[in-house]
Order: C-alpha cells, then structure tokens, then sequence
C-alpha cells in the first residue's frame, strides 16, 4: 500500500531526438541525461513527461530553429529513454502562438489537478533544457504549492550564454526547488 502523503512523482521534460545530439535544436550533452533518468525513474510511485510538440508554423520558430514539430521523429522521446512506467504524456507547445516551455502549460490534460488528484506531493523535476523549459516548469509547480526536486545529473542546458544553466539553478533555488 502506498501512503499517499508522501507520493512522488516524476516529471520528465522534453527528452525529444530533436534536443539531442542530432536534432534541430540539441542540447549540449542533451542525451546524457537518458541513462540518469531511467535510473531514478522506479523510485517514483508516479511518472509523467512532457513532449515539446508544435505546429508547422508559430511564433515561437521566430525565435528558435524548427524543432518538435508534431508526429515528426524530432519529436519522439530519445529511443533509449526507459518510458515502461510512463503514466501520462503532456504535451505543450501546441497552438501557434504558444512557446509552452513549461509542462503545466500541457494543453491535452490539467497538470496540476491531474497531480493533486493522484495526491502528489512531491514532483522530482529532470530533462531538457535547463534554463528553458525544466526552469518555468520547476518555477510552475512551487507556484502550484507542489515541493519541487531538481536532479542537477539530470538535466542540462542550452546555455546560448555559457551561464545560463548556472543562473537557472541559481533562481529554482531561490523560488524554493530543492537541487540535488
Ligand atoms: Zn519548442
């Protein structure tokens, strides 16, 4: 039996090919985190895990290269990322006038009341890109009174200036995430 005070959920964002090494958009490193994430994720009673998935056109490829376009293989999770006990995917991003960097910004399903009625407490936070969408969605969850984990192994950044992911860790911290 589970105690549902302390159920802890997983949240695994954007671990897409097109984040990876390879893709449109890769994340230095970005595919390290796969062998970090399927560790970890059978310490979690829930997981769930974002996918970037924009339409052909929008505003947000004004501002960054196209990448995860929907049903495209950019889009599909990283090949060797463990998705066995996956509960839910999120996907966001998806109307032509939305970054949606943050998963709680996910338009097939309510995050946040999807977690509080599965009584989650904790939300463990890890994937791409650090000091993009693993930081508005870390800075969502504490503003959605969740307590907020972040596994520094497991994420990484785009750092389009080299410290970005360093600041992004530095604010999380500052809203009150927990870096391990
Ligand atoms: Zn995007």
């Amino acid at each position: 039996m589970k105690n549902l005070s302390t159920v802890k959920a997983l949240l695994i964002v954007d671990v897409q090919n097109d984040f990876c090494p390879g893709g449109t958009l890769a994340v230095p490193e970005g595919d390290q985190v796969v062998p970090v994430i399927n560790q970890l994720i059978n310490q979690f009673d829930i997981v769930c895990a974002s996918k970037d998935w924009h339409p052909n056109e929008t505003i947000h490829f004004d501002r960054w290269p196209v990448h995860c376009v929907a049903d495209s293989l950019g889009a599909d999770f990283h090949p060797k990322l463990n998705l066995d006990s996956l509960d839910q995917i999120l996907f966001k991003g998806t109307s032509n006038q939305d970054d949606g960097y943050s998963a709680f910004e996910a338009t097939n399903i309510n995050l946040t009341q999807w977690l509080k009625q599965k009584e989650v407490k904790e939300l463990t936070i890890v994937g791409l890109a650090t000091d993009y969408c693993v930081k508005a969605s870390a800075l969502d969850a504490i503003d959605q009174g969740f307590k907020v984990v972040v596994h520094q192994e497991a994420v990484r950044a785009v750092n389009m200036d080299p410290n970005d992911g360093k600041h992004a860790m530095i604010e999380m911290k500052q809203a009150g995430v927990e870096i391990v």
